[in-house]
């Protein structure tokens, strides 16, 4: 087996695999392939509800939300939080913490005015802002609880006035949250909580249909949850995937348990590289994300061979982003410490290979 670091589509519990292949050729003992089976089945419509219901009880959401399940990944929410949030002539207010902040901010843009109310750009994204005012006059205050890319993480969540929209793909499920503090999370599955192809959507039912525009079926929430995410055919093997690791999760003690064990993954991590005399971390000591690990070679001849030591180990997808180099080691729920002990291993063994 390999030590799968990869940072999206990341690791799934391998169980989960084998019971999502065994329902490909048969779900359920319907006879029929999970694949091949109507999504309006009274079977697809129970894998569908348990899933929102997992959703609920794994992240304690609370009344007054609607859970969905849609298609376009996180980069298609960019778009559908400000077509749905911002009215005609607004403002919004954005964190800006790295490209996917900024890709969503963009997207904003067609739908009204933008505030960044802080950005890291100038240090390429190695800290996250502290020192800013969330102007009360926006419709929205839109934050990146992880910035998969640099390896930062919002430790706590700001304060805000107005509502809070946040982007949470590479962490969601890897800590507790209160739900109560945001108007809006998205998160494409593919890091922490399924495989590609859907994306989960809590919003706060009573801040849809204010913006004064007409949207299309597909891009309007309110379209969406009288739909129960079936207004159109939904992706019924993303979701089914997305419901076992959910169950998964839920076995193995829920969010909290899971945040003990990412927590102590991080730490003996960071850990070796603030020891190891080759490594060195990349972002701010205080916003060090626990999900995605970035770090480099002081000597950057050095970076082949380490990669080559780890493919010998069978540690797979350490490279990091192009925009940051070095190494990205993503430790998201479904690795087992084990994995990352094997990594610390190698470093150890490449430190005293290149003394
Ligand atoms: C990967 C990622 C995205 C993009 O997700 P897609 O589902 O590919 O659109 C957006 N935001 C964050 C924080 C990510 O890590």
């Amino acid at each position: 087996m390999k030590h799968n670091f990869g940072a999206g589509p990341g690791i799934l519990p391998h169980e989960v695999l084998k019971q999502a292949a065994a329902a490909v050729i048969d779900f359920n003992g319907t006879g029929l392939s999970l694949l091949e089976i109507s999504h309006r089945s009274s079977e697809f419509e129970a894998v569908l509800d348990e899933a929102v219901k997992l959703v609920k009880e794994l992240f304690s959401v609370p009344e007054g939300y609607s859970v969905l399940f849609l298609q376009g990944g996180a980069s298609t929410q960019f778009a559908l939080a400000p077509y749905n949030l911002l009215p005609e002539g607004g403002k919004a207010a954005y964190l800006e913490t790295g490209v996917w902040a900024n890709k969503a901010l963009k997207e904003a843009k067609f739908f009204g005015e933008v505030e960044i109310v802080a950005t890291s750009k100038e240090s390429n994204f190695t800290y996250i802002p502290k020192d800013y005012t969330v102007p009360a006059d926006a419709a929205y205050f839109h934050i990146t609880s992880n910035n998969t890319i640099y390896g930062t993480q919002l430790q706590e969540f700001p304060k805000s006035p107005i509502p809070v929209v946040c982007d949470m793909s590479s962490d969601i499920f890897s800590r507790t949250v209160n739900v109560a503090d945001f108007g809006l999370i998205y998160a494409g599955a593919q890091k922490n909580m399924g495989p590609a192809g859907v994306t989960l959507v809590i919003v706060k039912d009573d801040l849809l249909g204010k913006t004064g525009r007409k949207i299309p079926a597909m891009f309007n929430y309110q379209v969406q949850i009288e739909g129960g995410s079936m207004y159109n055919t939904p992706p019924c093997f993303a979701i089914y995937v997305s419901m076992l690791t959910l169950k998964w999760l839920k076995a193995k003690g829920g969010v909290p348990a899971i945040e003990a064990e990412n927590n102590e993954k991080a730490k003996v991590l960071y850990e070796e590289i603030d020891r190891n005399p080759l490594f060195k971390a990349v972002a701010a000591v205080e916003d060090r994300s626990r999900m995605n690990v970035c770090f480099v070679t002081e000597n950057p001849e050095l970076e082949k061979p380490f990669l080559k030591l780890c493919d010998e180990k069978g540690i797979v997808g350490l490279k990091g982003h192009r925009s940051v180099g070095g190494f990205r080691a993503s430790i998201y729920n479904a690795l087992p410490i084990t994995s990352v002990y094997v990594l610390i291993d190698a470093m150890r063994e490449f430190a005293e290979k290149n003394k």
